[in-house]
Parts: structure tokens; sequence; C-alpha cells
């Protein structure tokens, strides 16, 4: 305990210590926080689906219908008519000859890892990969090599390494949390023909939102090179659980193998029914992951403009790199006495020494409200100027 407690207060002394923060619903545009109402940046609700009342009313609809557990895991018992349709609807959406529907996008990403991969496979996974791909190789017990962040250049030279090994596995991001830039999936996806490699991509923050919401490789026109897509209900969906799309063979090898599908209780009804509503929205509002991508282009622009390092943000996820820990944390303050609630992002999640704030756009801003951003941060820089001198 003694030692627990050292450790805790050494978190404290280095900024690093979390706690949940009091607010009433995260996913809203706007949250109430001490009694104000404050423009939400920090959510993953990118498409503001939270708040449609259709994805509402379908959770309430399944939920009558069907009950609120699936009762057991989806191999025993936990499954129902509506699971089995939203899989077929996610194959279609992706293309695919299959899909298999995961309770989160953490637990898809130790299933892919642990399933396609022992002790005998290499996994070559870019070094600002999600923690949940990282958990995942951990998990398989393969060799894990860390290739430079997005360098193909990097990569093939760890797949010329390996090249003995047979069984190769290329895992990446299509668009990165916590920078907003995308993975050069078309390279990546020639290295891995080449030499025989399987490639993964996880389109958690590209889902709904890129490639009419089929994601980054779809936007790249190279979906059909990409071996087992996965993507989350989670973030742009404004649901929960995630898909893993690809080949019937893949699929079926997830569903007999992947420990975190087979030992764990299915998703409830209400989810399920929400789920399939997003992918109906999604499909009949194509233009909207557009239009967040325009006004995300606006605003980094603008920050550009005033000196602020957004680092290669590609996306509505965009990064104002600050450096040091307590500058970030002093400029998360700022901004929230200002209206604005923005993460702040600070290592082990990101390298030493690139604290970041982290905005999440969502495309239900309105002009006027980008405008309200834009000068908040302009004070934010008047005001703070060692905030500046910290990047
Ligand atoms: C959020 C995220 C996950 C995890 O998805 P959950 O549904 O939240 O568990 C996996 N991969 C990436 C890249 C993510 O951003």
């Amino acid at each position: 305990m003694q030692s627990i407690q050292a450790a805790l207060e050494s978190l404290k002394k280095d900024h690093r210590f979390r706690s949940i923060p009091n607010i009433d619903y995260g996913a809203d545009k706007h949250v109430l926080l001490q009694e104000r109402h404050i423009l939400n940046l920090a959510s993953n609700n990118y498409l503001g689906f939270s708040e449609r009342a259709e994805i509402r009313r379908a959770a309430v609809i399944a939920a009558q219908n069907y009950g609120t557990t699936s009762g057991a895991s989806r191999l025993v018992s936990g499954t129902y008519g509506p699971y089995d349709a939203l899989e077929e609807e996610v194959a279609r959406f992706k293309g695919t000859e299959a899909a298999l529907i995961f309770n989160s996008g953490y637990a898809a990403n130790l299933a892919i890892c642990s399933s396609l991969a022992d002790r005998n496979c290499v996994i070559f996974s870019d070094r600002l990969n999600h923690a949940s791909i990282v958990d995942g190789i951990i998990l398989s017990r393969a060799t894990h090599v860390r290739y430079r962040h997005n360098d193909m250049a990097h990569l093939e030279k760890c797949l010329e390494k390996h090249a003995g090994t047979h069984r190769k596995i290329v895992i990446t991001d299509s668009v990165f949390s916590m920078d907003g830039d995308m993975a050069d999936v078309a390279q990546a996806a020639r290295l891995c023909k080449s030499h025989g490699a399987l490639l993964v991509l996880d389109e958690a923050h590209a889902a709904g939102v890129l490639g009419q919401g089929r994601g980054l490789a779809s936007e790249l026109g190279v979906a059909d090179q990409v071996d087992l897509h996965m993507g989350t209900f989670s973030k742009a969906m404004g649901s929960f659980g995630a898909y893993v799309a690809g080949s019937r063979t893949m699929i079926d090898w997830l569903m007999n193998t992947a420990r975190s599908f087979i030992y764990s209780t299915s998703l409830p009804p209400s989810v399920i029914g929400a789920n399939r509503e997003a992918l109906r929205i999604v499909q009949n509002e194509p233009q909207t992951g557009k239009r967040l991508m325009a006004i995300s282009k606006d605003l980094r622009d603008a920050l550009n403009g005033m000196g602020f390092d957004t680092g290669q943000s590609q996306t509505q996820i965009i990064p104002v790199i600050l450096g040091d820990n307590g500058a970030t944390l002093a400029a998360r303050d700022f901004l929230l006495q200002r209206g604005l609630l923005v993460g702040a992002i600070r290592p082990p999640t990101v390298p030493k020494g690139t604290a970041r704030l982290r905005l999440s756009l969502r495309a239900d801003l309105t002009d006027r409200e980008m405008e309200e951003i834009t000068d908040t941060f302009r004070d934010l820089r008047q005001n703070l100027p060692v905030v500046g001198n910290e990047s």
C-alpha cells in the first residue's frame, strides 16, 4: 500500500494524476460543468449522433422488443435477429464477405492480434498505434516490431529483416488518435503484398467520417487491399461496440479463436439497435464527414496562423502541441474558463515532451461556434505567452 501511495504522489507531482471530470453528459455539444455551459471539444462524438432522435428511438425500441441484455456470450445463446442483421449490413457497407461485432474497439484489437499471431509470428506496428493494439500484441506473444510513425521506408526495412518469418502482420491506425494524421495505407498495402504480410487497419476515428463513412482505405480506393478492417461504433457512430470486416475465412477464424469474443457477454439489444440506425444514417448522409473535414482544415489554418503547432493533423482530431505537462494543464484550464472543453493529453499517452491540447471537432458545430473557438485560441495565445514558448 505504501509503495502505491508513493507512486500516486509521484504521478501528482508530474501532473499525471488522472481523475474523472464532473460532467453531466459528456457526449453533448455543450456540457454542464460547474453550472456553466461549455462547448465540448473533448468527445469523440464526431457527427453529433448522441443527440439524434432516430438513434435514441432505435435503442429504446430494441430494448422494448428484446430486453436489456443478450444473456450470454454470443456463441452460447447471446444472439438475436438484429445482431446477425447488423453484421450483414456492415459487411455489405464495407464490401467484404463477412463481419463480426465485438463488444468494444479495445476487445476487437485484443482479438485480432492474439488470434492472428502467436509466438512464431511478427507483428509490425506503428509506434503511435492505439494502446489496445499494443496490448493485443503483448497478449499474442508475437515479436513486436514498432516501426517509426508512418515511416514506410522504415516499415520496409523491418519487413526485410524478418523475411524468414512464416506469418507477418502489419497493423496500423488509419487516423491516429492523438495526432489526427493519416496512415499511408496505399504504400503499406504495397509493402504487405510484396512481403507476404497481412494488413490490418484500425479505422476507429475514420469510421463514419472518411470515405463516406467506410473509412480511410475506402477514401483512398485501397479497401480491397486490406485483409482485416476494424472500426468502432463508439466514436463518430455515437453508440458502442466495434466491427471487424474481412473474408469469410478471417471472420470464421476470429469467431473460433478470439477470446474477447468467446468469453464475454455479447452486446445488449439497445446497443445493436442504435448501431444499426447509426449505420443507416451514415449511408443516407454521406456528405456529413466532408463538412467535418472542411471546418477542421479552416481551424487548423487559423491556429497555425497564430503560431500554434498542430503537428501533422489532417482530420477532425487537432492536437495543439505545447510540450510541457504543466503548461498544457494551464492552457486547458484557461480555455475552460473561456467556455471551451478540450483534452489535455500527457505522457504516457503521448511521447515525453509532446504534451498537448487535443481538440476533436464535430460536424454539428455552427460557423458561429467555429469563430468562437478561433477567438478563444487567439486569447490563449495572448494571455499565456509562456505556453507558446514551451512548444
Ligand atoms: C478508441 C480507439 C479504440 C478503442 O475503441 P473502443 O470502442 O473505445 O474500445 C481502438 N483503436 C483506436 C485507434 C481508438 O482510437
